[in-house]
Parts: structure tokens; C-alpha cells; sequence
């Protein structure tokens, strides 16, 4: 990582050169990176990269260890300086597990934080954050008598009602069904953005992370692997883990001659030196695919091997033959219903703007 990629003028949060152990095991490894004032900055990867521990230390719920946190420019967290605890931090924190005060009713859950205010003023201002949350007419409820995600949406409206500079979110959507998750999130990212909150949220999930943030950090094995806005990584990936953490891609691999590697599917540009092993990776939406007339010789031509609608797309299954002779078995995602029958001889070509070629020693398909 080019440290450069994730700096900010006057951050709101500066997150520097972070490491963390838990006993003998390396949580996070030098992570560093800015949230802009207002910005929702996504903390994604894999299970277990680091996203929670790195959001923890952030929170004051962890001890920072090593490196260094400045909030509005200030030093918040440094080796060697007193601890400021979680309360004591001006950040909203709504995580996977929040909990609720149980005697309490959800609109004294949402007021609970907004000591200093007259009571009107709180009572209405919980009222319209449950109401943009979608929990109006929940007010007096217990919390126990709510679902986990009528729970979460509860948290959130307590965390984001004192209209925190910072805001600190753990998976908040994930004990949400699919469709209730797409309005929620709606939902939320207009809070925020009213709010002018700069946020920090924690995913595994590539798509919640495109949708909701402003820019993305790509974490894995501790590492911070890219920082960039949803584009840069879904357009400018910095390495294959990153093209394969967006979904599925097929891989070819191939030597890279005068400027191109000559693939199954065709010719791909590189920048690799002539003799250089690549591997080539072509998302499922890169491939273009044509019907065409068949000699009947099922050789010659690339044919389909099965074809399924997804809804708004179908995934073609393909054996692509190249001018050359080679064959690749390979997936395409192409829009609408397109549902050629299995043996229908195609014709496949290339979207480059949806293929990228490393060396092929290039790791990160383990993902
Ligand atoms: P997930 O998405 O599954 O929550 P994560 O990316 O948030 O994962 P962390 O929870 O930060 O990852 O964990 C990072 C690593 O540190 C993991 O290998 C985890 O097992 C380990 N770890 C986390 N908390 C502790 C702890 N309290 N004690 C020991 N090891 C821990």
C-alpha cells in the first residue's frame, strides 16, 4: 500500500500506522488511513482480517498498542498517553450485538444520550430519527418485546441522536432479512448524510460497502490492502485478492508478449515485459456473448454448456475455444434473459474495462 491513497486534508479521524496483538497473534499490521469530516469510510474483508479489533481501538474499547489515533487534528490515542474511554470519545457506537437498556421504552433508549436538551426538543428529535429508521409507532415498546433488527435500528437511532462527529458501526445491518437490509441502509446513509456524521463501518459484505461509503479500506490478514473510493477498487483493484473479493472471476493464464497476453477469449493489453507468466482475470460481466450459426462441427466453435436466469441477469456456463486452439471453460453474467440452449454455438469477446492482468505470481485468490 502507498500510504498516500488514504490521506485526507484536515481529517476528522487520522488513523496512523495502527498494530495490535492479541497474546502471540497479529490482529492488525500497520494500518493507517483517514475519515474525512462527514465522510462513511468501509472497513472490509474477510472474516477475521482485523475490521472489529481496528474499530474497537478507535472506540477506546481496546487499548491502543502500538501507533497512533488524532481526532481534529488533536492526539486522541498514542504508546505512552492516558487511556480515554469510550464515553469520553466523541463517537456514536452501534454494534452487531448493541444493547439495549432493557427497563427502558425505545424512545428513552433514543433520549438516553441527549442529556443538556429540553425535553421536548429530545422527545422530538427521537420521534423523527425512529420515524427516518422506520420505527415510528414503536416509541413506547420494550426492547424485548422487538425483533433483532427492530433492536438494531433502535441502536442506531440511539447512537446517531446526539448527532456525534464520528460514528462507529459493526455490521449494523446484519440480522436484517435482504429486502428490510436494501431500506435500512437507504435509510441510514440519508441519517448520516443529514447528520453530517464522518462514520466508520465495519462489513464483510462488498456490495453494503459500495452502496454506503464514500471510500473503502480493503483489509486482509491485518493488512490494509487498498484504500479508495468504491471505483477505484471495483475499476483499479491493486492486486487479485481485490478483483476476487468484488465476486466470482475466471482466471486464465498466459505469457505476456509485445504488449498483450493472447488469451482463449483474445488478445488482453499488459504492461508486463515480453516472456512474463500473467494471469488474467475477466469478471463474469466482462464476457460478451452472440449467437451464432454453427457448422454443426462443435469443435470449432465456442459453445454453451448451460445457461440459467438469475432474474435480472442470466450466468452462462461456456467452453470457449481461441483462434489459436486454446479452450476455457468460463462464467458470464450478461444481462436480461439470454437463454441460449446448451450447445448453441457463440461468439465471445471482451469488455477490457472488466480485465486485469498481474503476474502470475500475484497472490490473493485464496480469498
Ligand atoms: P469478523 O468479520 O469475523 O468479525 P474481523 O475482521 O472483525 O472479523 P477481528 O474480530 O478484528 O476480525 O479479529 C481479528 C483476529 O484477531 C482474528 O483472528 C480473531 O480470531 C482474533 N481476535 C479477535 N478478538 C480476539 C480476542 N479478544 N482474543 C484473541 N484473539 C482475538
Amino acid at each position: 500500500q502507498t500510504f498516500e491513497e488514504g490521506v485526507v486534508a484536515d481529517p476528522l479521524l487520522a488513523v496512523r500506522n495502527i498494530q495490535h496483538r492479541y497474546d502471540s497473534k497479529l490482529a492488525v499490521s500497520d494500518a493507517s488511513f483517514d475519515i474525512a469530516p462527514g465522510e462513511v469510510v468501509c472497513l472490509l474483508g474477510p472474516s477475521g482480517c482485523g475490521k472489529t479489533t481496528l474499530l474497537r481501538i478507535v472506540a477506546g474499547l481496546e487499548a491502543l498498542q502500538q501507533g497512533e489515533l488524532k481526532f481534529d487534528g488533536q492526539t486522541l490515542a498514542a504508546p505512552g498517553r492516558p487511556h480515554v474511554p469510550p464515553e469520553k470519545r466523541s463517537v456514536g457506537l452501534a454494534f452487531q450485538e448493541s444493547a439495549l437498556f432493557p427497563h427502558l421504552s425505545v424512545l428513552d433508549n433514543v433520549t438516553f444520550g441527549l442529556k443538556g436538551m429540553p425535553a421536548r426538543a429530545r422527545r422530538e428529535r427521537a420521534l423523527e430519527l425512529l420515524a427516518q429508521l422506520g420505527m415510528d409507532g414503536y416509541s413506547e415498546a420494550f426492547p424485548h418485546t422487538l425483533s433483532g433488527g427492530q433492536q438494531q435500528r433502535v441502536a442506531l437511532a440511539r447512537a446517531l441522536a446526539p448527532s456525534p462527529q464520528l460514528m462507529l458501526l459493526d455490521e449494523p445491518f446484519s440480522s436484517l432479512d435482504a429486502r428490510l437490509r436494501d431500506r435500512i441502509r437507504d435509510d441510514t446513509l440519508h441519517v448520516l448524510k443529514q447528520v453530517g456524521a464522518g462514520t466508520l463501518l465495519v462489513t464483510h459484505d462488498p456490495e453494503e460497502a459500495m452502496f454506503m461509503a464514500d471510500r473503502i479500506v480493503l483489509m486482509r490478514d491485518g493488512r490494509v490492502v487498498q484504500v479508495g473510493t468504491p471505483e477505484e477498487l471495483y475499476c483499479g483493484p491493486a492486486d487479485p485478492f481485490v478483483v476476487t473479493f468484488f465476486g466470482d472471476v475466471n482466471r486464465l493464464e498466459g505469457v505476456a508478449q509485445r504488449g498483450y497476453v493472447h488469451t482463449a477469449v483474445g488478445p488482453v493489453a499488459t504492461d508486463l515485459p515480453d516472456g512474463a507468466r500473467a494471469q488474467v482475470l475477466m469478471r463474469p460481466e466482462a464476457l460478451r456473448v452472440v449467437e451464432i450459426e454453427s457448422d454443426g462441427q462443435h469443435a470449432h466453435h465456442s459453445h454453451v454448456l448451460m445457461a440459467r436466469l438469475l432474474g435480472r441477469c442470466s450466468l452462462l456456463h461456456l467452453c470457449v475455444h481461441g483462434i489459436d486452439g486454446q479452450e476455457a471453460h468460463m462464467h458470464a453474467r450478461v444481462p436480461g434473459v439470454f437463454l441460449p440452449r446448451e450447445g448453441q454455438a457463440v461468439q465471445v469477446s471482451l469488455d477490457p474495462a472488466q480485465v486485469f492482468v498481474f503476474p502470475a505470481e500475484a497472490s490473493g485468490l485464496e480469498a
